[in-house]
């Protein structure tokens, strides 16, 4: 990574005056680990968001926007740049519509939409981090997408400076997948439509699904949720080896045509296979944990360990959910 001079470094403190210096990412996400940001500013509104954006473009700095950090992996050696948090978070709700700075927490708007009695988005309570970091994953759960609550997205397109509005449509929604991903665009807000209903069932809906979470997944220690795509296949040939190897396929992953990660994984063993220390959950085969004083680097050992065993043994090739800063 190439060293970020003084010379930069001081002219954008002296453009964005809410901005740090050498601040540690490990504080910043759910794995907590990561070595320092040269920069680091919280853009408390849209405004702000897009000036420490473009004060990073005129200086020629490296930039990246950060959300909750729950699906993302720092360096140990940290970013030679600017990290932007995105720290908007106002959500305002107007009949069924919600609309959500990409800084508030994916949980608040949905605990929020169900206090006001509308469904549909009861499981972005058990999804950590933002709105926006869930728009650019395309995050879901439980049967639900953002894709399927989604109307438009107030974005930035960094390239041209402007600001654009992007129907659901335009947003190139996929599995795990969006636009966002592969284009320099901010998210600042997004619309979501839900439906009217109760806030007592649209409660119950969220501590039925928390409950869920807590049983199967390893929330009490530190990770980023699943590290891989679930398999997606059109061509039933893409089986073969893993028809040789395991008993039977349940046939309701068949019928859906996606195999859970955490299922191959799970099938190879790999519970508890471990690198310094980071480990593959023993109570979700897709999540790696990790203890304090853990390296990113262990955590990249680990995946690329896990990719090769489903690969080799099972004729897989996963691919990875995670997010990379800093690599
Ligand atoms: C315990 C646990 C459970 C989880 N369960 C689920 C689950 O059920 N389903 C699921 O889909 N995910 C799950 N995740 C993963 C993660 O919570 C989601 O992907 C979440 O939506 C990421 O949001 P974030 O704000 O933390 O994103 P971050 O990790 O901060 O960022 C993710 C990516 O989005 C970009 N980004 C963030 N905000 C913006 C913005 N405003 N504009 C442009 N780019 C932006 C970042 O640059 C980065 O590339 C889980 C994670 C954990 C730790």
């Amino acid at each position: 990574m190439k060293t970020l001079q003084p010379k930069p470094v001081a002219s954008y403190l002296a453009a964005v005056p809410d901005a740090m210096k050498d601040e540690p990412l490990s504080g910043h996400t759910t794995l907590r680990i990561g070595g320092l940001a040269k920069l680091f500013v919280v853009a408390g509104t849209n405004d702000e968001l897009i000036a420490a954006v473009e004060a990073a473009k005129r200086l020629d700095i490296p930039w990246v926007i950060l959300g909750g950090g729950s699906n993302t992996l720092v360096s140990d050696d940290g970013f030679e740049g600017v990290v932007i948090m995105a720290g908007n978070r106002k959500i305002v709700i107007d009949g069924t519509c919600i609309v959500a700075d990409a800084g508030a927490f994916t949980v608040t708007v949905a605990r929020q939409a169900a206090e006001a009695g509308l469904l549909g988005f009861a499981w972005g309570a058990t999804v950590p981090g933002t709105i926006g970091g869930a728009t650019v994953g395309n995050a879901g759960c439980f049967g639900g997408e953002m894709k399927d609550i989604l109307t438009t997205v107030e974005a930035y397109d960094v390239t041209a400076s402007k600001r654009l509005t992007l129907a659901n449509d335009a947003c190139g929604f996929a599995y795990r997948e969006s636009r966002f991903k592969r284009e320099p665009l901010l998210v600042l807000s997004v619309t979501l439509a839900l439906k009217a209903g109760n806030a007592e069932a649209a409660q119950k809906e969220i501590e039925t699904m928390v409950s869920k979470r807590k049983s199967s997944q390893p929330l009490g220690e530190a990770s980023a949720g699943c590290m891989f795509k679930n398999f997606e296949y059109t061509d039933a040939s893409a089986l073969d080896i893993l028809k040789r190897h395991v008993d039977e396929v349940p046939s309701d992953m068949l019928a859906k045509k996606r195999i859970p990660a955490g299922w191959l994984i799970d099938r190879l063993g790999l519970k508890g296979m471990s690198v310094g220390k980071t480990a593959v959950s023993g109570t979700h085969a897709n999540f790696i944990v990790v203890q304090n004083g853990a390296r990113a680097q262990d955590v990249i050992a680990l995946t690329s360990m896990v990719k090769m065993k489903v690969r080799d043994d099972l004729g897989i090739l996963l691919e990875d959910e995670l997010r990379l800063i800093g690599f």
